[in-house]
């Protein structure tokens, strides 16, 4: 997965490659996926929702140029997935998501692999998550309408955010870096995620 998915399509960072190299995927899908965890395609895993391909964790991951000592927060657990590969690059993560029975499913993975790391938390990732803020890093797993308000408010300076902005259908990623009271913003990759569903967000 990772020599043909990843480094084969520009992927360089040798951080991310060694956590993606660490992180075993096929604990992070339900049982009868197990067989397709390392194909670069996303995955249901309940609630209608799906761990993100391969590719576009590495992407994101690598747009948020983390160091060690980071405070990283996600939006949207899922399966944990990217939380365990944010978890090998950060000092600590937390990561918000919707549906208790995901944050019941990410607990369970996170603790197979043996990651202590991250915190998980239930609830509307629209707002962020103030109480532990602000973070270095903030990375949205969920297409958006535009950035969530919310989540620019809790980005410390220097610090990253990506998130996918357009359609319900479509979206392209967004970058931004917090410079003093300025956010500079970039466009980077097209991409396809699931809705972020919120009062930030769309409406379910
Ligand atoms: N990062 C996940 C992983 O590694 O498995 C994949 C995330 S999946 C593509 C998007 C997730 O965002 C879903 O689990 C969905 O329930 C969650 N979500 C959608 N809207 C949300 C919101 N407002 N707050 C928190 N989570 C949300």
């Amino acid at each position: 997965m990772v020599d043909e998915q990843l480094v084969a399509r520009g992927i360089t960072d040798t951080r991310v490659i060694r956590a993606m190299r660490t992180i075993p995927r096929h604990l992070f899908v339900p049982e009868k996926y197990q067989g397709h965890a390392y194909r670069d395609r996303p995955l249901p895993i309940g609630c209608e929702q799906t761990i993100s391909q391969p590719y576009m964790v590495a992407v994101m991951t690598q747009s948020l140029a983390l160091n060690p000592g980071d405070h990283v927060l996600e939006i949207g657990t899922g399966s944990g997935y990217q939380s365990a590969v944010l978890s090998q690059l950060a000092d600590r993560v937390v990561s918000v998501e919707r549906h208790s029975v995901l944050t019941n499913f990410a607990r369970k993975n996170l603790d197979a692999t043996g990651v202590t790391n991250v915190e998980l938390i239930t609830g509307d990732g629209s707002r962020g998550f103030p109480d532990a803020g602000p973070y270095d890093a903030i990375i949205v797993t969920a297409g958006a309408p535009n950035v969530p308000r919310a989540l620019k408010a809790q980005l410390a300076e220097g610090g990253r955010l990506v998130c996918p902005t357009g359609s319900r259908d479509q979206q392209a990623l967004q970058l931004i870096e917090r410079h003093g009271e300025k956010l500079h913003t970039k466009n980077a990759v097209p991409c396809v995620f699931v809705p972020l569903i919120g009062v930030q967000g769309w409406e379910n």
